[in-house]
């Protein structure tokens, strides 16, 4: 082997050791990304022979996300940038951001400074003593209302009883995950993705890292009620069929109660005789059934929706475009 090629190789093999690349997905976040980025930048500084990058993943914003971002790449040869064509959401535009890692780890951080940049030092330690996935669990939430509290309380009670998968609860994106974790992650391909729950059934070593939550820097959430109930039924369907199960028992449970009635009717009319009565008691029954009916009907039309999704293979994402240019890279399969 050629000395230079000898150079590449140890090159290669001692930087991936300590190379992180920080992956924040940011959705109209103009406001706070000037004011993360030099947090980011000196928790980096503050790790010694971390070779640290940031990857900006624009989730096709509507404000000045992308001037912001390309400012910030201007004056920081550490960043690199990628624009997704449209909004596509969280989970995919991180998974854009993840599928550019393919070297040293990767640590997952919101654009609105909720989970403290500060901490990064403790994520590498962590992931230099062998751990695949060290996850940051909220101990408190400054800043977020009793409703959304209570709520993400009932949410991971539930999803922890229905799913196989383990789902560690009050633990959201904020992550590091080793280069193997990072390159089992890539092979998940399906089209809705409940992240969390892809994590934790990637499996491997992990490790919590327990952090206060910090209140958004600026800017509003993005995740209104509405989309957190629509994002907690894409977990619960994406990682447990126990609804169907709960669907079928529903079903037995009505078809024998129906069964006894039945009995209870047809003796008192064979008994007393059949006087036209019960319309009461008819209409009753008809839209109790009716009832379970249609919750049965909907629930499979929850798991088929998403089946079809699947069926359409279409691809995860689009890139628009990204900086420095990254040639060979087939974004979004
Ligand atoms: N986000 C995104 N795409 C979206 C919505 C949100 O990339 O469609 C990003 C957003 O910019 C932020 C992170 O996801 O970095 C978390 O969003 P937010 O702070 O609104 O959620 P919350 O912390 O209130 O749950
Ligand atoms: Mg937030």
């Amino acid at each position: 082997m050629t000395v230079a090629g000898e150079a590449r190789q140890a090159e290669a093999l001692l930087p991936t050791a300590l190379q992180l690349t920080v992956v924040v997905a940011a959705y109209n976040e103009a406001q706070t990304l000037p004011l993360l980025h030099p947090r980011i930048q000196s928790a980096l500084a503050a790790v010694p022979g971390l070779h640290g990058r940031v990857l900006y993943v624009d989730d096709g914003s509507s404000d000045a996300t992308w001037q912001v971002l390309q400012s910030l790449a201007a004056a920081d040869p550490q960043v690199a940038l990628l624009r997704l064509s449209r909004n596509f959401g969280k989970e995919v535009a991180l998974t854009a951001g993840l599928d550019q890692v393919t070297q040293g780890a990767a640590l997952i951080l919101d654009a609105d400074g909720q989970d403290p940049p500060e901490l990064l030092g403790q994520f590498v330690a962590l992931w230099q003593q062998g751990y695949d996935n060290v996850h940051g669990t909220r101990i408190a939430r400054d800043g977020e209302g009793w409703l959304k509290r209570a709520t993400a309380a009932g949410f991971y009670r539930v999803i922890g009883r229905l799913s196989h998968t383990p789902i560690p609860a009050d633990t959201g994106d904020y992550r590091l995950l080793s280069p193997r974790a990072l390159a089992a992650l890539r092979q998940l391909r399906e089209r809705q993705r409940f992240m969390k729950g892809l994590f934790g059934w990637v499996g491997f070593r992990h490790v919590a890292l327990p952090y206060r939550r910090e209140p958004r820097m600026a800017g509003d959430s993005k995740f209104g009620l509405w989309k957190l109930w629509n994002f907690a039924l894409d977990g619960v369907t994406g990682f447990s069929t126990a609804p169907l199960r709960v669907a079928t028992y529903l079903g037995l449970a009505t078809a024998g109660l129906a069964f006894g009635f039945a009995i209870w009717v047809v003796g008192k009319a064979l008994l007393f005789g059949d006087r036209v009565a019960g319309w009461p008691t008819m209409m009753a029954v008809i839209l109790l059934l009716g009832g379970v009916q249609l919750i049965a009907l909907g629930l499979i039309g929850e798991y088929l929706g998403r089946l079809y999704e699947e069926a359409k293979q279409r691809p995860l994402y689009l890139i628009d475009s990204w900086l420095p240019g990254q040639a060979g890279t087939v974004p979004g399969k």
